[in-house]
């Protein structure tokens, strides 16, 4: 078997166009959605991350702006700014980079957003809005993971549900949204005695550990659907998962590949966010 590959990238611009759509009906109404962007100190990695996300909101007519603090700012200055963003009406959500600086406590400057501005979906209550199932705002990665996995057309009703990690902003809202979806759900971790065991059983297997070759051939029971969140480099620097892609596939029904999976919808799912904090805010 081959698997089908569920492209992020075509389906990250499809959610982008609607997006665009969304955000020129609020411009035309004088209401355009805005994203602010807080980047403290020089982490390159973070550096990248926070361009693409305001070459995205640009991209997709949304407005944006990037503040950028050196290391040094003070957790009370940080804020501070968080405190006048949450009060700014142009601005829909606030995103604050992460890792912060570490004499800066960043659940603390999370918890400061107000949850209504939580695009990225790290507050507390925006993770018990999950939990409950009530409406807030979900995690970008792993709702980026449902709608590749809606995208299958695949019902999750009843299928067993796999998650490898169990992080707040990653495994633990992947698998209380698969759990909402109605698939039964097995959380794995670092102290899981036999993962392949657990694997063996998946209809659907979401890596998120950060380790390569965490899921081989031999863990994946025949069509299973694997999505792959892992982001790591290879002995040649390239970008890969936690899934060995290229075994993976001959066995699995349907699979994410990296780069060009999850990837591509986080970005997507954060402007998706703030598209709807927007005509929240408008309604
Ligand atoms: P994290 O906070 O380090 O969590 C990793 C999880 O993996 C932990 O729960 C850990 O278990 C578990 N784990 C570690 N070794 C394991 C093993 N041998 N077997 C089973 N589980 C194991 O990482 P994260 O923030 O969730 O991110 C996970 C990966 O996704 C990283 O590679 C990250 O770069 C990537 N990521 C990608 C995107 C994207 O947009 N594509 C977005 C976010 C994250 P314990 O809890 O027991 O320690």
């Amino acid at each position: 078997m081959t698997a089908k590959i569920m492209d992020g990238n075509a389906l990250a611009a499809q959610l982008r166009a609607d997006v665009a759509r969304r955000s020129a009906q609020l411009s035309a109404r004088g209401t355009p959605p805005g994203l602010a962007v807080v980047l403290v100190g020089e982490d390159p990695a973070s550096q990248v991350y926070v361009g693409k996300k305001v070459q995205a909101c640009q991209d997709a007519g949304l407005y944006s702006v990037l503040e950028r603090y050196g290391a040094d700012l003070s957790e009370e200055a940080l804020l501070e700014r968080v405190a006048a963003l949450n009060a700014d009406p142009r601005i829909h959500g606030i995103l604050v980079q992460l890792p912060l600086p570490k004499h800066i406590d960043a659940q603390k400057v999370i918890a400061a957003i107000a949850p209504e501005k939580d695009v990225d979906g790290f507050h507390v209550a925006s993770a018990g809005a999950l939990l409950t199932g009530t409406p807030g705002f979900w995690s970008c990665t792993p709702y980026g993971c449902m709608k590749l996995l809606e995208s299958t057309g695949i019902d999750l009703r009843g299928k067993h549900a796999v998650v490898i990690g169990r992080s707040n902003n990653v495994g633990k809202p992947m698998a209380l949204m698969l759990l909402q979806k109605n698939a039964t759900v097995t959380i794995c971790h670092s102290a899981t005695a036999d993962l392949k065991a657990h694997t063996l059983q998946a209809d659907v297997i979401v890596a998120a550990v950060g380790r390569r070759n965490t899921v081989t051939a031999d863990m994946v029971k025949p069509g299973a659907v694997v999505i792959d969140i892992g982001m790591n480099r290879n002995e040649a620097g390239k970008l890969c998962g936690d899934v060995d892609f290229a075994t993976v596939k001959e066995v699995a029904g349907w699979i994410t590949p990296v780069p060009g999976g999850v990837g591509p919808m986080t970005v997507t799912m954060l402007l998706v966010n703030t598209v709807e904090a927007a005509e929240r805010a408008a309604a």
